[in-house]
């Protein structure tokens, strides 16, 4: 597999490549339409500048003044109408020229051999050395006819500026590549560091320390997967602490079933003892019993899967019913029970909503005080219908508020301890109401009792 760095280094290089040839193109062409015709113009007017001005110096040695133009930037070729030539200034690479042109330029024609010098498309035409590649202008001196061709000295002028260029060119390209070899691992350097803490998280390693600090999308992103660690590391000691909580809960009656058969198994046991054995076994299968019902209907709510069977239907009846079943409960504990249940329809399921009210008034029965009381009421607001369960029970701190909906919490104090349970129910109650897309509220005080209230939409 090539790596990423390698493949981003690869690309620049690639579209580096490319647009130097894109440029060098665009450029061409440039040259071919702009500067090709604006170079052969000005050379033009510098050749006939210099037959003008030995035209007006007869006296003046022609060769003398055409070898001190050589010594300034261009090569010349000057050719008499007896075809006697002389050359000056650095030589020509290839020294053909038609006789025909010859003629036509000392027959006071201008040649044009750098505009139409052969259809080289590139650039590189321009520096071609060779004797086609001129002008030439006809030139009168001392009354004698010449053809003088003329094209600057390319070496002479360019030299400096090519090795300029050149380097220019060559750092450019140079200095370019090393900065995309640094940026790029800086890129990629986070990359790397979310793989290995990716395959860490794999192998169940939660606690992920990634330093990356940085502003861009790779920082977010590292953020994110931080916070996903930490999630994810919580949801497993969410569901270790779940586990050994539900091994604890089944261990515990498991062994007491186990140590009151065997007390069964005695001989001579007195009837009493053995009903009394038996009873203690029965509640046990009773606690297991709950425990599971609880345990595969909290299942079936984070499973979410259409568990819900809504209806319409009357909760004030539900409420009423739910007393009558617990009537002997509350009578037994000597607790005052008054509720206020008008007749109220809404929408929802009967049997998930009656959990939750068995629920709430079989805790407010559990956590009450001799002789307190328990008040039931419902009332409506706006398109949604409050059920209070108010007790004048033993209370909550505010700490514990904070827990009592987490699965298997159980308030541990002298007041609760005799009190059975599995600390399932609250749980149980607050995925039903989220899934009826309602709330619970709780306001506690320790010592004087507390309010559950469930708001629920009606329809
Ligand atoms: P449990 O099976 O223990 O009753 P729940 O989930 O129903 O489990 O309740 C969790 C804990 O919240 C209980 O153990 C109890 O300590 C506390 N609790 C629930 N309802 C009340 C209440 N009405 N008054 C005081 N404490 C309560």
């Amino acid at each position: 597999m090539k790596s990423l760095y390698f493949k981003f280094i690869m690309l620049t290089i690639g579209i580096m490549l490319l647009s130097g040839m894109l440029s060098f193109f665009i450029s061409n062409t440039y040259y071919q339409q702009k500067l090709k015709p604006f170079n052969d113009a000005k050379n033009t007017q510098i050749a006939l500048d210099i037959a003008e001005f030995a035209e007006k110096h007869p006296t003046t040695d022609l060769k003398d003044y055409l070898e001190n133009l050589s010594f300034i930037g261009y090569q010349l070729y000057l050719v008499d109408t007896s075809r006697k030539s002389t050359y000056f200034g650095a030589d020509f690479r290839v020294k053909e020229l038609p006789n025909s042109t010859i003629d036509q330029v000392l027959n006071n024609e201008i040649y044009h051999g750098l505009l139409h010098f052969p259809q080289e498309t590139f650039v590189t035409g321009f520096f071609a050395n060779e004797l086609r590649n001129t002008i030439g202008v006809p030139l009168t001196h001392d009354n004698k006819q010449y053809a003088l061709f003329l094209r600057p000295d390319i070496k002479l002028l360019f030299n400096e500026m090519h090795i300029l260029f050149g380097w220019l060119f060559a750092l450019t390209i140079i200095l370019s590549i090393l900065m995309v070899l640094i940026s790029t691992k800086y890129l990629v350097q986070p990359i790397t560091k979310l793989t290995k803490a990716t395959n860490s998280l794999a192998e169940g390693k939660f606690n992920v320390e990634l330093d990356i600090n940085r502003n861009d999308e790779l920082g977010k992103l590292a953020k994110s997967f931080s916070h996903m660690a930490s999630q994810l590391e919580q949801f497993d000691d969410i569901r270790k602490e779940f586990i050994s909580n539900i091994s604890h809960d089944i261990q515990s009656p498991l062994s007491n079933i186990k140590g009151y058969t065997n007390l069964l198994g005695k001989d001579e046991l007195p009837s009493e003892d053995k009903e009394k054995y038996i009873a203690v076994i029965n509640g046990e299968i009773e606690r297991l019993s709950t425990l599971t019902k609880q345990l595969l209907l909290l299942s079936s709510l984070d499973q979410n899967e259409d568990i819900m069977k809504k209806k319409s239907f009357n909760v004030a009846e539900q409420l009423k019913e739910l007393v009558r079943q617990y009537q002997w409960a509350i009578g037994e504990k000597g607790i005052m029970l008054s509720y206020s249940l008008p007749d109220f329809e809404i929408v929802g399921d009967p049997l998930l909503l009656n959990t939750v009210w068995d629920n709430l008034l079989t805790n407010a029965i559990k956590y009450n005080k001799e002789n307190g009381s328990i008040d039931l009421a419902i009332a409506k607001k706006d398109s949604s219908v409050i059920v209070t369960f108010q007790d004048k029970g033993i209370g909550l701190s505010k700490n514990e508020i904070d827990r009592i909906f987490d699965r298997f919490y159980r308030v541990d104090t002298s007041r609760t301890h005799s009190v059975e349970g599995s600390g399932l129910g609250l749980s149980i109650v607050s995925s039903i109401i989220k899934l009826h897309n309602g709330k619970i509220d709780v306001i506690s005080e320790e010592n004087k009792g507390t309010i559950f209230s469930v708001t629920l939409p009606i329809q």
